[in-house]
């Protein structure tokens, strides 16, 4: 067995993990306790990496080998990697020679390496000649880049993950730290263990598992956080908790922003936000940290895409910051704006410029000089002037036609994008889509024309920055799956190869011949190094040996012996005047505001389990335990108006799409508001729009309306309507199979989806590794065509002579179970219900608990709710770790005796919950709390 040191590809986070191999086989992880960012902890997505990447998931979703797709709609056929790359080059080519180079997009990713980035960005803007390169980090950081340099002169989180420990004052706003960032939540935990007297102001749209741990939680309406800060300061100033010396002495601007906060009065902050008066006095008072003896206690921001994805998502960061800036907490330990960033290396695209308004080492394209600087380094005449369409406008573009080829890396549109029908009438418009990625079952594979395998965690080389500016080396501990000759390569090899193709066919600018004369990730990371010289993220001092060593904080000049952990200690910042700017934006509402059409406002977020579009974590049937299938969460008295319960299924309809989905009651949010997992893509939540249109996923509901400043969209809120569907036919379909041939199932599952008015499908895990569980479900007006609840039982395999049926076409009923023997009793194995399904919670839990069924004979196939034999519920499990159910809890922190903690205590050393990834703990903190109360009550 060999270990290999290496990084998480999921969060900002950016934890240590050591991978354990075999030959060419990854076969385990742990945290690397010597990682600065995790200490060797790791949450439930980390340490299920190995399990992701086992040779099971990798034959069935893995893009293995070059496709291409001759006829669109048609399968596309496997190809030799030069054929692959001649054809990119020549239609690439071709569009710059036709359309000019505007005509090209190129659309790439956070989960990109450094160095993938680096030549992307080179290829791009130095090769073929246009700025029309984004990312996915525009959805994600762009708006909290704005906020940095508008207000410190610099996209620089001042902040570091060490800070946690020296706050008096944590005030995590518009972020959901349990679950986007569950190893560093784990360090507030730990914070707020080591200091009771740590004050966490927790401020959110939904009462999420973060605010568990706040000592005061501000419930605001959606978008109002800008009056929200403007009204904290308007409070500090009316009672003297700005810090005047700082803002005197490194600030600028004050004034302006000192009349724009004035009208935000507690009276008025209120309701707008929708919080009491005393509430933004605490809040205000905490933040500013002033003592009675006039000293003050450090206080620290964590916040992520509650203030970034919005269309106001500059003003918010700045506002924010101005916080920081007006009360001096910055620069000193435990203060600080910390932008908590959503992917493993939004930042190093940053560094690298490697978005439509950026160049390379935070230089700005729009700056002539940044623009001679890098032609210089590239040694190019030119870099291109005009600005780059950004991740919104590209799609829209290629929707318009203006668009005509787009390069797709690492990165998952069809999913991820706002306004999703958009996106697919993009990739049907462009005359030619390429698509650079590990994974063949994403939506938007099925819309290329040219298919590139992409190497992926655990097989890649290179560096990532996490969230605390810490870089950290990727390693390999394998070589890619696929065919030896004709497999999978890294990224930025894939860039140089398409690259130094299409220097032959458009002319090389370069003056030293070719632009891509790299040999290695380290020989591509060298040249960024040298681009950051005299930057703020200067890292000529670090090189790839020190980062063999231990991971480093930017900057890193030259003579320098260590990064520095945290910025603007000298209150000197990096603007023209090296002093810190406030920024007098006013409140503005959202985009789309509520009203009488669309009456509830939808948020999107994460799930605890789940990583972005589900590509990797999806295929993983115990992250599935947590939350299995998709759902809109509302609150109980708009389910009561609409005549909802929990599990009916409801027509959500937006101004820009629609979708069928479950819906259930939730008191985490407020009357008005709604709540969808931003994962559900289409490949996993299909059925149809309104118009009878396949669906194309939660983010056809949402709003592309983005920042001015960042171009960032506004995910955060949609203004929607939910109606109660009548879907009266059903069909639901269980069964397990094989691990080795589960996810192609639910692949070919997938493709039906499409036939149903509400589908959804995916997988869950089984006590047996050799088993994984498949499941569909459906609903539709009528009973659908014979041929497709055929081809479901056909994939379920209950087509055979171990099936048992009752079917009655007259009235569209079918029934099938499949049955196997287990030791000496009969278990279920799969079974579908189309028609009448008031049957499905017994059977799926008799299936699911796999409970001997032999006498059952055929009362399986009984239209009725009631079970034929006495059976508990399905297990919820809350611990995805050990599989620790719901009930099993309940039942432990029952049995014991104590306060909440004491209870908790005792069930996690029988159960062992909690005990690892410490994910569920705010989930088990609640059940402990929940269980306690009678016991505090008396
Ligand atoms: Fe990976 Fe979890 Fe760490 Fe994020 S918190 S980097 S997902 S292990």
């Amino acid at each position: 067995m060999i270990e290999t040191r290496s990084t998480c590809p999921y969060c900002g986070v950016g934890c240590g993990v050591i991978i354990e191999s075999d030959g060419a086989q990854i076969t385990g992880v742990r945290g690397d306790p010597q990682h600065p960012a995790n200490f060797g902890r790791l949450c439930s997505k980390g340490s299920t990496l190995h399990l992701t990447a086992s040779a099971q998931v990798n034959a069935q979703v893995r893009l293995l080998q070059p496709l291409q797709r001759f006829e669109r709609g048609q399968a596309p056929q496997p190809v030799a990697w030069s054929g692959a790359l001649d054809t990119v080059a020549t239609r690439l080519a071709d569009t710059v020679r036709t359309h000019g180079p505007d005509a090209v997009g190129v659309y790439v990713s956070g989960q990109l390496l450094t160095e993938d980035y680096y030549v992307f960005n080179k290829l791009t803007k130095g090769l073929l000649g246009t700025n029309n390169i984004d990312t996915n980090s525009r959805l994600c950081m762009s708006s909290a880049v704005a906020g940095y340099k508008q207000t410190l002169g610099a996209d620089a989180p001042p902040a570091c993950y060490d800070d946690l420990q020296h706050a008096s004052t944590l005030f995590i706003v518009g972020a959901n730290p349990a679950f986007a960032h569950p190893v560093l939540f784990r360090r507030v935990e730990d914070a707020k263990r080591a200091n009771p007297d740590l004050k966490i102001i927790v401020c959110d749209v939904r009462r999420t598992d973060t605010a568990e741990l706040a000592d005061l939680f501000l419930p605001i309406q959606p978008g109002t956080d800008v009056a929200l800060f403007h009204g904290m300061l308007s409070t500090m100033l009316w009672e003297g908790w700005v810090d005047s010396a700082f803002i005197a002495a490194h600030t600028e601007g004050f004034e302006a922003l000192k009349a724009t906060v004035r009208p935000y009065t507690p009276e008025l902050v209120a309701q707008l936000c929708g919080i009491t008066p005393a509430q933004l006095h605490q809040a205000s008072r905490w933040f500013a940290g002033v003592q009675d003896d006039g000293s003050r206690r450090p206080s620290l921001s964590l916040y992520c895409q509650g203030l970034n994805q919005s269309s106001a998502g500059t003003d918010k960061n700045a506002a924010l910051i101005c916080l920081h800036l007006a009360t001096g907490q910055i620069g000193k330990p435990g203060t600080g704006p910390f932008s908590l960033t959503g992917q493993p290396n939004a930042m190093g695209g940053r560094e690298v410029g490697g978005l439509a308004n950026l160049l390379s080492a935070h230089r700005d394209l729009a700056n002539p000089q940044h623009r001679a600087e890098v032609a210089a380094l590239w040694g190019v005449d030119r870099v291109p002037e005009r600005p780059g369409k950004t991740a919104v406008e590209m799609f829209q573009a290629a929707a318009d036609g203006e668009i005509k080829a787009l390069w797709i890396a690492c990165t998952n549109p069809l999913h991820s994008l706002p306004d999703t029908s958009t996106v697919r009438r993009a990739l049907e418009r462009a005359e030619f889509v390429v698509l650079q990625d590990a994974f063949a079952t994403t939506a938007t594979a099925a819309y290329a024309d040219v298919l590139l395998p992409a190497t992926t965690w655990g097989e890649k080389e290179g560096t990532v920055t996490n969230s605390e500016r810490r870089i950290s080396r990727v390693r390999a501990a394998v070589p890619p799956p696929g065919p030896l000759d004709n497999g999978p390569r890294h990224d930025w090899r894939i860039a140089v190869d398409v690259g130094q193709r299409l220097e032959r066919l458009l002319a090389s600018p370069a003056s030293s011949g070719t632009l891509f004369p790299y040999d290695s990730p380290e020989s591509v990371w060298n040249e960024h190094r040298e681009s950051t010289r005299g930057r703020d993220l200067d890292i000529t001092g670090l090189s790839y040996a020190q980062l063999e060593q231990a991971p480093a904080q930017w900057p890193q000049p030259e003579g320098a012996a260590q990064g520095k952990a945290r910025l603007y200690e000298d209150g000197v910042f990096p603007t023209s005047t090296g002093r810190a700017r406030f920024v007098a934006a006013d409140y503005r509402p959202v985009a789309e505001p509520r009203d009488a059409r669309y009456p509830l406002a939808l948020t999107t977020g994460r799930l605890r389990d789940q990583w972005h579009g589900m590509s990797r974590t999806g295929t993983l049937g115990r992250l599935f335990g947590h939350v299995r299938e998709p759902v809109l969460s509302l609150h109980p008295q708009d389910m009561a108006v609409r005549g909802l319960t929990d599990g009916d299924i409801v027509s959500v309809r937006s101004r820009r799409g629609s979708l069928y989905i479950p819906v259930q009651a939730s008191s985490d949010l407020l009357p008005t508001q709604a709540f969808v997992p931003m994962h559900w893509g289409p490949e996993l939540l299909g059925g149809q729009d309104a118009q009878g249109a396949p669906a194309t996923g939660v983010n056809s509901l949402t709003n592309p309306a983005y920042c001015p400043s960042s171009k960032q969209p506004e995910f955060k809120h949609s203004a929607i309507a939910v109606d109660k569907a009548v879907l009266p036919w059903g069909l639901v379909a269980m069964a397990w199979m094989p691990a080795e041939q589960a996810l192609q199932i639910r692949s070919a599952l997938g493709a039906l989806l499409g036939g149903f008015r509400y589908a959804a499908c995916g997988v869950f895990a089984g006590d047996d590794a050799t088993q994984t569980g498949v499941w569909l479900r459906a609903a539709h007006e009528t009973a659908v065509a014979d041929e497709i609840v055929l081809r479901v039982e056909a994939l379920m395999r209950l087509d055979g002579l171990a099936t048992a049926r009752y079917a009655d076409a007259r009235t569209g009923q079918r029934r099938s179970v499949r049955t196997r023997p287990q030791g000496a009793d009969t278990v279920l194995a799969a079974f579908a219900l189309a028609g009448d399904t008031r049957s499905q919670a017994w059977v799926a839990a008799l299936l699911e608990q796999t409970g001997a069924v032999q006498a059952l004979g055929r009362s399986l196939l009984a239209a009725t709710s009631q079970p034929p034999l006495p059976m508990a519920a399905p297990a919820k499990v809350v611990c995805a770790c050990f599989g620790v159910t719901e009930d099993a809890i309940q039942r432990g922190l029952e049995a014991a005796s104590g306060d909440a903690a004491q209870r908790l205590g005792a069930v996690q050393q029988q159960l062992k919950c909690g005990t690892n990834c410490g994910s569920c703990v705010p989930q088990l903190q609640r059940m402990a709390r929940l269980v306690a109360q009678p016991v505090a009550a008396t």
